[in-house]
């Protein structure tokens, strides 16, 4: 009999699942197939999830286990390090092999590689699949054969390969509880969800994140078919103004994998409006951009991609606990950034524009690094991206790749009048907008401008 360990990581779906779809496909004669999450907070260069990443992985780790009864296939729940944990697994659960989706950092890479070799060598197969990108990051280079750290002719390469087909979900594998009752007389228990300690307690300020999101598998394919039948068609006209529901909002269920790249992808051709599905299309490539960048160069969270910015005399939230308190309140006195930060807090996301204005005013106009805004994001949205927030952040900072120039610093203001002409979307989060319990400017835009501008100038040299 054989019986197939599936490893579920950033891939807590199981529509359009290759990994899935080949172990379900391995068992098809008398085996059976058992799932396992292992939550892994102890290797060393894995980041541990930020507060809301946690609370949405408890939920989608629910709902995946759900719908994986119903295709007979148990969901185990472990912590500790992957490299011990699964391992100790596939023997516990007297299983030939193990599967996975395969992920993109440097040190997730390196612990799959020793998790496959330490199996192989025991006999164990065990094999990786694509499936949380449209293409796997070494196969779109340049010319040169290097990595591409300009998007758009990374985006025209990655456009010009092919699409592998998208997978339905597969039959019913076993039955539940025989396969559940064989794991049991093992001496195998499955652990719970509860047991990982996801959720904020005390105090629990998950409440508005409960409110705005269904963090579910099926939630993220309600959300898909929401923005393709009512919302796509005014993607490029919509995207930019955060009072109005213009994007898709999927970008939690990507970070999580409840819905695949190719499944957005491909959606997107039944916009009618070919312009917003080119545009859609586009973002879905950023994101695919931001593997490519993380992939290549790992140290991405950590280190400048241009290194004349390591000599940037940013300062650090040690140094201004005042300033980046006021910041990540949302009580800068720049509504459109207050907005967003407050959009963040409650509700575990923010609008890409304000994003980019928020980002700019921390690193441009109050002299903070990069890495400390990142590290906030991290820990309090819920589409929080190893690879896109740091890849965003230094975007904006203009140490990244294809980055804005650094003299484009954004102005709070103007981005209000051009993308919130009626404070709408300000009034919605800065109740007290207009009265006197909100607060005056933190800083002097102009003056702040030129001084960033002329730290700037003082560097030289680096890539
Ligand atoms: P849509 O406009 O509907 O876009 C569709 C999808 O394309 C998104 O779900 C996302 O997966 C992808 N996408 C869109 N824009 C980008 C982008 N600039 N870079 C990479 N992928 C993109 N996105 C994250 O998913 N996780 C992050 O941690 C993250 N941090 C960011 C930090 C900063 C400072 C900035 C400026 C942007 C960041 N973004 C991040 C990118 C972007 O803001 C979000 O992906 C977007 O707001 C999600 O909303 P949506 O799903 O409605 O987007």
């Amino acid at each position: 009999m054989t019986r197939t360990l599936l490893w579920f990581r950033d891939d807590l779906r199981v529509e359009d699942h290759p990994a899935l779809t080949f172990a379900v496909h391995a068992a098809s004669d008398d085996g059976d197939v058992v799932g396992l999450y292992v939550l892994d907070d102890e290797t060393p260069g894995i980041r541990p999830l930020g507060g809301a990443a946690r609370w949405w992985l408890h939920h989608a780790l629910l709902s995946l286990a759900d719908r994986l009864r119903d295709l007979g296939i148990p969901l185990l729940i472990r912590c500790g390090p992957a490299a011990q944990q699964v391992p100790a697994v596939v023997q516990a659960t007297g299983s030939t092999g193990v599967v996975w989706t395969r992920r993109y950092g440097g040190p997730e890479r390196e612990t799959d590689a020793s998790v496959k070799e330490d199996l192989r060598g025991r006999g164990f197969t065990a094999h990786s699949f694509p499936g949380s990108l449209l293409q796997e990051p070494w196969t779109i280079s340049t010319g040169g054969g290097g990595p591409y750290r300009v998007f758009t002719p990374f985006y025209k390469n990655l456009s010009g390969h092919p699409l592998r087909e998208l997978l339905p979900v597969p039959k019913p594998v076993a039955e539940y509880s025989g396969v559940q009752s064989s794991l049991a007389g093992a001496g195998v228990s499955l652990g719970a969800v509860d047991d990982l300690d996801l959720l904020p307690t005390r105090p629990d300020w998950a409440g508005g994140l409960r409110d705005r999101w269904t963090p579910t598998e099926e939630g993220g394919q309600q959300r898909l078919r929401q923005f393709v039948d009512q919302e796509g068609d005014a993607y490029t006209r919509a995207r930019d103004v955060p009072g109005v529901q213009g994007t898709s909002l999927l970008s939690p269920y990507l970070r999580f994998g409840q819905v695949s790249p190719l499944s957005a992808w491909t959606a997107a051709s039944e916009l009618d409006h070919e312009p917003s599905a080119s545009t859609f299309r586009s973002e879905l490539g950023w994101r695919e951009f931001c593997w490519h960048l993380l992939y290549h160069f790992p140290d991405l969270p950590e280190k400048n991609l241009r290194t004349q910015f390591d000599a940037y005399p940013w300062r650090t939230q040690a140094q201004e606990p005042d300033v980046f308190r006021a910041w990540s309140a949302g009580r800068t006195g720049f509504p459109f950034v207050d907005a967003g930060m407050r959009e963040l807090w409650q509700s575990g996301h923010m609008h890409n524009r304000v994003r980019m204005a928020a980002a700019s005013l921390l690193v441009k106009n109050l002299g903070i690094h990069w890495r400390e805004g990142e590290a906030w994001f991290w820990d309090t949205l819920v589409d929080a991206d190893a690879a896109s927030n740091p890849a965003n952040w230094q975007w904006v900072a203009g140490s990244g790749a294809d980055a804005a120039p650094f003299f484009r610093i954004f102005n709070p203001e103007r981005q209000r009048d051009r993308f919130d002409p009626d404070d709408v979307y300000v009034r919605r989060w800065v109740p007290e907008f207009g009265s006197e319990d909100y607060p005056d400017p933190l800083v002097d835009l102009r003056a702040s401008r030129q001084q960033a501008l002329a730290e700037y100038q003082q560097l030289s040299g680096g890539s």
